[in-house]
């Protein structure tokens, strides 16, 4: 074994007693020093400039919309089953406010997708992402390139691309979501999402506990590489984590109130990244894992259910209580072992190694202790997570 896994260091090397493994929330006692901002310390935060969240929001999506200006021309990108469940409202309220709504089926999650949608634009003031991760995804990539305001319209609360400025399509040159450029307005349905099917909203709390593992991989790269970390941004995206831990039942119920609370926490999660100028508060190592799974076991379980499970493993080799992040998945009826979603133990080891390789600029804890395929499979063994 080239490092000692459950001190989550090499040997010979202190362990990290600057995160005692004890909580999951410590931060209070680091200090580090502060990396470049960029320019003369310049730093842009990108944030949504209207975010609602109700019941029955989509039957009022055109008095919402029209808030933001003489919005006439909407460009509603969706997928069939949600736009027979939801287009019916969706689109009197646009009518009834004046805005001439055009529908479009977003037919992959690629970039060929989102830039035929971009590239047949003409004259529309804003393009709405009305549905899950396709939708959303897709109409937040076409909107950027094309340079119209974009509307993120959510009918499950799948991951943290709600609010957020990335974007996660393939075709892309790298594996992983891509900066773009927040929503405009956020109108978040909660009679809507709970409504939506059980796992998609699990899978939303795996991707909210992976900030407790991310935010811990962005202050590593501070103090190991001098990277720019953003405390405010760190703290708030760890905030999502604890809240949503804090009513994991209520949301395992999908109770209105524990979804209303879901939802908030995907969004604030967004928020942070829009505050940090990058995805750093909300993807880290746990993060790089998922991404791995992508590739070499496609299609295999929800983006969030995958970072859920791998955020085990992330919190393992931080040294921090990965016992507690596993009662948390289990607590909520979200899958804790890769098994669950399809994937062997041989994959999910594979998936280990190739992570740092995932993203290489992207330091973090696996690219710092660098498992073989002989630790991974020891790791996952004693995670119980293959
Ligand atoms: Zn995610």
């Amino acid at each position: 074994m080239g490092y000692n896994i459950r001190a989550g260091c090499r040997p010979g090397e202190a362990p990290p007693a600057r995160w005692p493994g004890a909580s999951l929330f410590p931060d209070r006692t680091i200090t580090a020093p502060v990396g470049s901002v960029g320019d003369a310390g310049r730093h842009l935060m990108r944030l949504p400039e209207r975010v609602v969240v109700g019941e029955e929001l989509l039957g009022r999506m055109g008095e919402e919309i029209r808030e933001l200006g003489d919005i006439r021309r909407a460009l509603v990108v969706t997928g069939p089953n949600v736009w027979r469940i939801f287009g019916g409202s969706v689109e009197r309220s646009l009518e009834g406010s004046g805005i001439k709504p055009t529908v479009t089926f977003a037919n992959a999650a690629t970039k060929e997708e989102a830039l035929r949608i971009a590239g047949a634009r003409g004259g529309f003031d804003l393009i709405i992402g009305l549905g899950g991760g396709r939708p959303i995804d897709v109409a937040k990539y076409a909107a950027h390139v094309s340079g119209a305001w974009f509307i993120s319209a959510p009918t499950s609360a799948a991951h943290d691309g709600i609010a957020s400025p990335m974007a996660s399509l393939k075709g892309s040159d790298a594996p992983y979501s891509e900066m773009t450029s927040p929503p405009r307005a956020v109108i978040a349905d909660i009679s809507a999402i709970a409504s939506s099917p059980p796992n998609l909203s699990r899978s939303g709390f795996g991707d909210l506990l992976a900030k407790i593992t991310a935010t811990r991989d962005w202050k590593l790269a501070n103090l190991e590489r001098g990277e720019y970390y953003g405390e405010y941004a760190a703290h708030l995206a760890l905030l999502s984590a604890r809240v949503v831990i804090n009513n994991r039942k209520r949301i395992g119920r999908m109770s209105e109130d524990g979804v209303r609370v879901l939802v908030e926490a995907l969004i604030s999660a967004g928020v942070a990244a829009g505050i940090a100028g990058s995805s750093r508060p909300c993807s880290g190592s746990e993060h790089l894992i998922s991404h791995a799974l992508d590739l070499i076991s496609p299609g295999k379980g929800l983006h969030g259910e995958k970072v859920g499970i791998a955020t085990i493993v992330a919190a393992k080799l931080h040294g921090l209580n990965w016992m507690r992040i596993r009662k948390a998945l289990e607590d909520v009826g979200a899958p804790t072992t890769f098994h669950e979603l399809g994937i062997s133990r041989d994959q999910a080891c594979r998936a280990i190694v190739m992570a740092p390789s995932v993203r290489p600029d992207r330091y973090t804890i696996i690219h710092k202790l660098r498992p073989d395929y002989d630790q991974a499979c020891s790791l996952v063994d004693e995670l119980e997570v293959a």
